[in-house]
């Protein structure tokens, strides 16, 4: 299967420097000059002086479990990610120093694991995780599905990035979940799309369970149905999975404890319910 060429990601990425939208190293540095770390102004000296007398050291964070991501397993990286989950609900998050890992990230990013979720405001996949800069790729879209241009981005991570985990990440009381079970004309033609994209992972539960339960089924329902549209939809996506190089997880945040339950099974088995 001819797959996008890193060459053309390169493209991509100078193109987008050259327009003034992004910066140079939005993804790795292409073997040019490296661009000098700007130092802030109010960064403390003691910072900088341990960053450059020993760049590979963690900042701070002992607590912090060491795992080497570049040969984990998928069941490693994703218990990795729940132990930042036990954190963040235990209110014991991992003390960083982000000036430090910002400094350290500055010419290159290596995410391990890519997460697309809800854009929802009390849904931010760092903190939920207990990850820092540098640690996620993250793509959110009101209800956690993905059009071409979130797929585009998704796969940027996975050929250009070398990520090796996508999270599709769903959340209790999805207000746009739960606009399009209510099934009311939207107002503009991208909120309709947007609904339009939800429907038919969540259309068959309609009449089979009510109120409560189907809100929150209709969420897994949806999960289901966007990790299979990524896959389908996603040449880049469906090659990683199948050559065991990505692992796709579904999974559910709820918003009062704060806890990531990972779904297992599938759409059919929701439906089925
Ligand atoms: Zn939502």
């Amino acid at each position: 299967m001819s797959l996008i060429t890193r060459r053309k990601f390169a493209t991509l990425a100078g193109l987008a420097a050259v327009g003034g939208v992004l910066k140079p190293g939005w993804g790795q540095s292409q073997g040019a000059e490296p661009p000098a770390v700007k130092v802030p102004a109010k960064a403390p000296a003691k910072a900088i002086a341990k960053e450059a007398a020993a760049p590979a050291a963690a900042p701070t964070a002992p607590d912090v479990p060491k795992l080497d991501r570049s040969i984990a397993s998928p069941e490693e990286i994703w218990n990795d990610l729940i132990e930042g989950n036990k954190r963040f609900t235990s209110g014991k998050t991992a003390p960083r120093d982000v000036i430090a890992a910002r400094i350290k990230t500055a010419n290159g990013q290596q995410p391990y694991v890519a997460v697309l979720c809800c854009s929802d405001s009390r849904l931010s996949p760092e903190l939920l995780f207990d990850q820092g800069i540098g640690d996620l790729f993250v793509v959110r879209t009101a209800g956690n599905v993905a059009d071409p241009i979130a797929l585009g981005s998704l796969e940027y991570a996975f050929e250009h990035l070398h990520t090796r985990m996508l999270v599709v990440l769903g959340h209790e009381k999805c207000g746009a979940v739960a606009a399009t079970l209510a099934g009311e004309a939207m107002p503009t033609e991208n909120l309709t799309a947007l609904v339009n994209k939800i429907k038919p992972g969540i259309d068959r539960l309609k009449g089979l369970v009510h109120g409560e339960t189907l809100m929150s089924l209709a969420v897994e329902a949806n999960v289901h149905h966007s990790a299979s549209n990524a896959i389908a939809e996603s040449p880049i996506i469906r090659h990683e999975v199948a050559a065991g190089k990505l692992t796709v997880v579904k999974a559910v945040y709820k918003l009062g404890s704060g806890e990531v339950l990972r779904l297992g099974g599938n759409f059919e088995e929701v439906v089925k319910h």
